[in-house]
């Protein structure tokens, strides 16, 4: 048996750098000036990303990224208004869900899981219901790897006058937005995903006019990003309890995010990442889900051997054994598994994973791939 930890080819949670880690070494007190500090570095370092500090407040939440999902619905969704969810996986789904269960009136485009949505599909949906006063869209689909053409529906949402709801969750950090270019009234993010910190926190970007116009509208008060944002503002602290190693962590990855030459860098080791698995899974016979068109480089969709010898459990555990976890497919037609290309790993660790799994196929004896 190994006895260094497995990489995680995994959305999140994911490999974490070391330096990362040892930021959670320390305890803090809520109270702690330097904490509140580490606070407002985190969302200035955020929104500096973003190019949103002119235009958007960042708006940081403990729990994972469907709760902050779910307090953007709730607090910028007004009782009155009405959500179109643009769905294309798992993650636009489990959107349409958030509405329905806050009892927010929403209406569904669905399109295949290996389409994009496309303007037409969104022009069409806006011609048919004027009610609709909300966009929500899923960035990268991360139940299959797919990426949303997000400045081409952000463009329709605009002409039209209605507001988009952005799920950015996967791709935040990695693929461009620029916040000054891009109209958009709130994008959700967490701390575990392309910033390479450890999950525990998420943080929705709120146009300014639209967050001061939320007052009171949530029905949830753990879940009420205006008054988390109010509260903070006021006092440089957390509404309840904050999740102070997750802050901590984030901040130090932050820091390595930047001297790592930030977005364009990130986007360029993901990117050679993506295309070193994907050439080498090609070369074993393995076959991915989606064209290289609409593949986004965070996470790829592989089709399952169709040999009988293998099974997901089996080939998971015999890959994790030489060091490397990789991700059940989610895809409820066909049978797939999903390598992702994000956190702390580069080509070099790529091109090792793919040899792990080119090795456990052999081992399997699979060979009808
Ligand atoms: C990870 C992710 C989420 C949030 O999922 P959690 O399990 O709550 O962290 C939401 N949307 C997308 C697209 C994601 O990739």
């Amino acid at each position: 048996m190994r006895n260094t930890p497995p990489v995680l080819l995994t959305p999140g949670p994911l490999t974490t750098s070391l330096r990362t880690r040892q930021a959670m070494r320390v305890d803090w007190g809520s109270w702690d000036e330097r904490f509140n500090a580490l606070t407002a570095s985190v969302c200035t370092q955020l929104l500096d990303i973003l190019n949103g500090h002119g235009t958007h407040h960042c708006v940081p939440l403990q729990g994972s990224g469907t709760f902050a999902v779910e307090a953007a619905i709730g607090t910028l969704v007004p009782r009155d208004g009405k959500v179109l969810v643009l769905i294309n996986g798992a993650y636009g789904k489990r959107l349409a869900k958030i509405c329905d269960v806050l009892g927010r009136a929403f209406c569904t485009f669905e399109a295949p899981e290996d389409q994009p949505i496309t303007e037409a599909d969104l022009e069409a949906m806006l011609r048919a219901d004027s009610r609709i006063t909300h966009i929500a869209l899923i960035h990268c689909e991360t139940s299959t790897g797919i990426l949303n053409p997000l400045p081409e529906i952000a463009d329709v949402v605009a002409r039209h006058g209605k507001r988009l709801i952005i799920d950015a969750m996967s791709s935040f950090g990695a693929l461009p937005v620029d916040a000054a270019n891009i109209p958009f009234d709130a994008l959700i993010a967490a701390s575990g995903k392309c910033l390479e910190g450890v999950p525990g926190m998420g943080f929705v970007f709120v146009r300014k006019e639209t967050l001061e116009a939320a007052a009171g509208r949530s029905p949830s008060l753990a879940l009420d990003l205006h008054d988390q944002y109010a509260y903070m503002a006021k006092t440089g602290q957390w509404r309840f309890t904050p999740p102070t190693h997750v802050v901590a962590a984030l901040h130090e990855a932050l820091l390595q995010y930047r001297e790592d030459g930030g977005l364009p860098a990130r986007n360029a080791r993901y990117t050679a990442n993506c295309q070193t698995l994907i050439k080498g899974m090609v070369e074993r016979g393995l076959r991915p889900f989606l064209p290289p068109s609409i593949q986004a480089p965070i996470i790829v969709t592989f089709h399952a051997p169709r040999d009988a010898r293998y099974q997901f459990k089996d080939f998971y555990e015999r890959v994790k054994a030489k060091g490397f976890i990789l991700y059940p497919g989610k895809l409820t037609q066909v049978d797939t598994f999903r390598v992702g290309c994000i956190g702390h790993v580069d080509a070099q660790g790529m091109q090792a994973a793919v040899d792990a799994i080119g090795d456990v196929l052999l081992e399997m004896e699979v060979v009808d791939i």
